[in-house]
């Protein structure tokens, strides 16, 4: 998986470092923006050879990569998907405990909220693209937030936004609700 369009895989000296390796703004790789598959291939890459190796220790500067999680071993920092998902949790279980009706000043916060979210999401990346989506010239994307049902349905569009870039399969979003907040019928 990529973190999206706006991420660059090559370091600044002109070497490429493998698919879905984000860099961050100071060049150096971003662990929020990478699948743990994808770090463990840069790490691959940069055992054997040594051209890669220097650069991406410089990318590093001073410190070297912090090895990958070994596939049995929990409590460890999240990669792009780990932290997608719990997020993806936090943000559907927000839409589902949402008011039937929402107040002026509910709208206003969760307004506030969405703009200080899609700045400061650890990925940068999907942060960006995030904030390029809410911001589409047509208006067509901005949150709607007068009613539980609208904010809902605003989510799951967002996040088939994001499903749709990563070529994954679209959530009906007939059913959000059943998923996120009242369970699936028998
Ligand atoms: P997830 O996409 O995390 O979904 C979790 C669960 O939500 C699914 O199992 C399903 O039951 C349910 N679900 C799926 N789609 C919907 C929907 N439309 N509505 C309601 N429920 C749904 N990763 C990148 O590599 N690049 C990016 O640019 C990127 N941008 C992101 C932006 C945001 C704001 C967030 C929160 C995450 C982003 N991610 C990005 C992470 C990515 O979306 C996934 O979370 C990650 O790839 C793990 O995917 P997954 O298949 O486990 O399920």
């Amino acid at each position: 998986a990529t973190a999206g369009s706006s991420g660059s895989n090559t370091l600044s000296d002109g070497q490429k470092l493998p698919p879905g390796v984000v860099l961050d703004k100071d060049g150096k790789p971003c662990r929020t923006c990478t699948s743990a598959a994808s770090w463990r291939a840069m790490l691959k890459q940069a055992s054997s050879s040594g051209g890669i190796a220097a650069g991406a220790a410089a990318a590093t500067s001073t410190t070297s990569i912090p090895p990958p999680p070994p596939p049995t071993q929990t409590d460890c920092p999240p990669d792009v998907e780990e932290l997608g998902r719990s997020t993806w949790t936090f943000l559907h279980t927000l839409t589902a405990t949402y008011p039937t009706t929402a107040s002026t000043e509910k709208q206003t916060q969760m307004r506030s909220f969405l703009g200080l979210f899609s700045n400061l999401y650890p990925c940068w990346a999907c942060a960006e693209d995030f904030r390029n989506w809410m911001a589409d010239p047509s208006g067509k994307n901005e949150p709607r937030l007068s009613s539980r049902a609208e904010f809902g349905q605003w989510m799951c569009e967002a996040h088939n936004a994001v499903n749709r870039k990563l070529g994954k399969k679209e959530f009906d979003c007939r059913f959000w609700e059943e998923r996120w907040r009242t369970g699936w019928k028998d």
